[in-house]
């Protein structure tokens, strides 16, 4: 099968012939259909996170079909031990022993794959390969994120890519007040954000119209986590919702004073991706989608650093 492989990090995935894959016991063999691109397969290319599996191919949003005609979606979280005081207790998300998909397990930058298919997910019917590949990641742990970010009525989003455009779309049919946060002068995002029902959209360092009940922050730069705390009402809560960050500059107490909470979000639950699939068509969810070819993966990374798409990347293969 062809497929685009991470040979080293640092560099560019080179497009390559590989064996085809074998199902082993409780795992689906997968023709893929598409393959959403998540920062995190950028963070592994850049050398940002490691790279545990080498060579590794990459891709953690699968939309795949098994022989008998079923489509399933197949997440970061591959595989999970079942036994460890964190799987005991609902948060499988924490596993000491999981394996995750497209870092532990090749993914979906490639033809074929293969699951366990306790963590795949039945996609709904109203989605397209390419429409729903983006739920399974930017979705999932952006729903977590939403769920860890409280109920509060006004909600912050930092960074407005692939993650965002589909949280803000399920805020606000939860009926949030959504305000979208994006590099100075990033127009063509703000407007985006704006077509995609947030109230307002502006600059990750100007001051909102209103106090933040919690913002969620999807970019990685560290900068951004006092400048989410300064935007927060008393009580509020920011959450860091991305696998790497870089450094959180340091800053004054009293901007986290008043019971305001900074917290991180990692990996995801099949809960988390049960309810968000099953949300997804009642809400309305439609995903902004490029396309690329599985040659291309490289250049979807290289498009997904530079920020040359609004929305999510997905390579077709
Ligand atoms: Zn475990
Ligand atoms: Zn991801």
């Amino acid at each position: 099968m062809h497929a685009a492989v991470l040979e080293a990090p640092g560099r560019a995935l080179v497009p390559s012939e590989l064996p085809d894959p074998v199902a082993g016991p409780g795992q689906l063999l997968l023709s893929v259909r598409a393959c959403g691109v998540c920062r995190t397969d950028l963070h592994l290319r850049d050398a940002e996170i490691e790279a545990t599996k080498l060579p590794v191919v990459l891709g953690h949003q699968i939309v795949g079909v098994t022989d008998d005609g079923r489509r399933v979606g197949v997440p970061w979280l591959g595989w999970t031990c079942g036994e460890c005081r964190y799987c005991l207790s609902g948060r499988e998300n924490l596993c000491v022993r999981a394996r995750f998909t497209g870092r532990d397990i090749d993914g979906g930058f490639a033809e074929q794959a293969v699951a366990d298919e306790r963590y795949c997910f039945a996609l709904p019917d109203g989605l397209s390969d390419v429409q729903a590949a983006p739920l399974l990641c930017g979705g999932l742990i952006g729903y977590r994120a939403l769920t860890l970010a409280g109920d509060g009525a006004v909600l912050g989003l930092y960074g407005f890519g692939s993650a965002a455009h589909i949280i803000s779309q399920v805020a606000v049919w939860q009926g949030r007040r959504v305000f979208a946060f994006t590099r100075a002068g990033d127009a063509r995002a703000q407007g985006f954000a704006r077509e995609l029902g947030c109230e307002w959209a502006g600059a990750s360092d100007a001051p909102p119209p209103q106090e933040l009940d919690a913002a969620i922050v999807f970019a990685s730069a560290g900068e951004l986590v006092p400048a989410a705390l300064r935007a927060l009402a008393p009580g509020g809560t920011v959450v860091c919702a991305g696998i790497h960050m870089t450094d959180i500059p340091s800053f004054p107490y009293a901007d986290l004073w008043e019971e305001r909470t900074i917290r991180s979000v990692a990996n995801l639950t099949r809960r988390d991706g049960e309810e968000l699939l099953s949300l997804a068509s009642r809400a309305g969810i439609r995903t902004t989608v490029t396309t690329y070819a599985l040659a291309e993966a490289e250049q979807a990374l290289a498009d997904l650093r530079a920020g040359r798409f609004t929305g999510s990347a997905v390579v077709v293969p």
